[in-house]
């Protein structure tokens, strides 16, 4: 028999669960563009995602995802042949690096192995170019594959006294981790709607410094992906291109109301903290009975708030018989060694105790189900940090 029936718990890193509030606001009918609303909430939407990114720098929104934002921040960065240096730690640095060597920059990726970037290498690295032929640095905050997290300060200070522009992609780690664009000498910070925002998909979002803006227009600079001309816009269509993505704007404004004003940045944070904590120390003791169950980054500080990866022998089985059995839905284990023998477990955007404890225990009873050796406890040590820390 199947025990699915009820409300599904999707425990994958994007798109993150909707709030049912977000989705009703979006239902609307658009209100004329042309009128004087519209301009209004864009601009209300815009101040709450600078407050958000912890910037008075500069914004330009695109409809599209993740990697609209990507492309969108390489076409003004970035002239062919330019020279960047990726730090990759699994497999979006690995994709962000594909995207850009297309588009025809030098992309050279500095690999972390699934592992959280080493400042100490970065400074090496950038000793070694004298020349400064390196324009920028960039990094995933969070890699949603290897949930590995980046310390984008430590970065920052690898830096200093190099020409280089810092790129951050906060696209599974903004709303999630603390991120201050400003305090942290972030030029570009790149970000969309559908993980830690708690929106569907659909808009994308590029911060971006006064240092970067003065690099000015390159031969990859075409209209569409300029960045000047949106974040300087006064009227709604210059700011999009063409008609505003109008859903997604009242769909941004509740969200960002839940996340700004009803629960608070640094509460939100600290429930990510906390609920990923719950789910390390879950695996953590599954591990003490089967040394095949392990998180993916070993040590604490180098992990993510936003979604755990780890190795699970039959993770593949598992997640079907979460799925099938008990109406959790597991991420697959997307750029692991061995991804039949992977799973990510996401605690992203609109996510509390209750679904989390849901989606460990649906684990627990996959893994007696299908006679998957693990150590006994892990409930008990999920909720004893959840008591700790709530
Ligand atoms: C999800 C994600 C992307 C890609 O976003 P899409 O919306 O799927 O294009 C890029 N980088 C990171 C870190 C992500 O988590």
């Amino acid at each position: 028999m199947s025990l699915a029936f009820g409300h599904p718990v999707i425990a994958i890193p994007g798109p993150s669960p909707t709030p049912d509030r977000v989705l009703r606001a979006a239902h609307c009918a658009s209100p004329d563009i042309y009128g004087e609303e519209l301009p209004k909430l864009n601009q209300q939407v815009m101040e709450q995602l600078k407050h958000l990114a912890g910037t008075s720098a500069n914004l330009a929104p695109y409809i599209g995802n993740g990697h609209t934002g990507w492309e969108a921040a390489a076409a003004n960065l970035f002239a062919p042949g330019d020279r960047a240096l990726l730090l990759v730690s699994g497999h979006f640095g690995a994709s962000w690096a594909a995207q850009m060597t297309e588009m025809g920059i030098a992309v050279e990726v500095m690999d972390f192995d699934n592992a959280p970037p080493q400042a100490e290498r970065v400074a090496a690295r950038l000793a070694e170019d004298r020349d400064g032929l390196i324009r920028a640095v960039m990094v995933c905050q969070t890699d949603t594959a290897s949930s590995a997290a980046a310390d984008i300060p430590a970065i920052h200070a690898a830096m200093e006294g190099h020409p280089a522009l810092l790129v951050v992609d906060a696209i599974a780690s903004l709303g999630c981790s603390p991120m201050h664009m400003d305090a942290w000498g972030v030029d570009v910070l790149i970000s969309a709607s559908q993980k830690g925002l708690m929106c569907p998909p659909g808009t994308a979002f590029v911060w971006f410094s006064e240092r970067a803006a003065a690099r000015g227009r390159t031969a990859l600079t075409t209209p569409i992906w300029d960045w000047h001309l949106r974040a300087k816009a006064e009227a709604p269509w210059r700011f999009w291109s063409g008609t505003p993505p109008v859903p997604q704007l009242f769909a941004l404004k509740e969200a960002l109301h839940m996340l700004l004003d009803e629960e608070g940045l640094k509460a939100a944070w600290a429930r990510h903290a906390a609920l990923a904590e719950a789910v390390w120390a879950a695996v953590e003791t599954w591990g003490k009975g089967n040394p095949g169950i392990r998180l993916t980054v070993a040590e604490p500080v180098g992990r993510a708030n936003a979604v755990t990866a780890l190795s699970l022998p039959g993770a593949d089985a598992l997640r079907k018989w979460t799925s099938e059995k008990a109406g959790v839905t597991l991420g697959v284990g997307l750029g692991a060694k061995d991804p039949e023998n992977a799973l990510r477990i996401a605690h992203m955007g609109h996510c509390n105790a209750a679904m989390v404890m849901a989606t460990l225990g649906a684990m627990e009873a996959g893994l007696s189900a299908l006679s998957i050796p693990h150590g006994s406890g892990a409930l008990e040590a999920a909720a004893q940090v959840i008591a700790i820390r709530a």
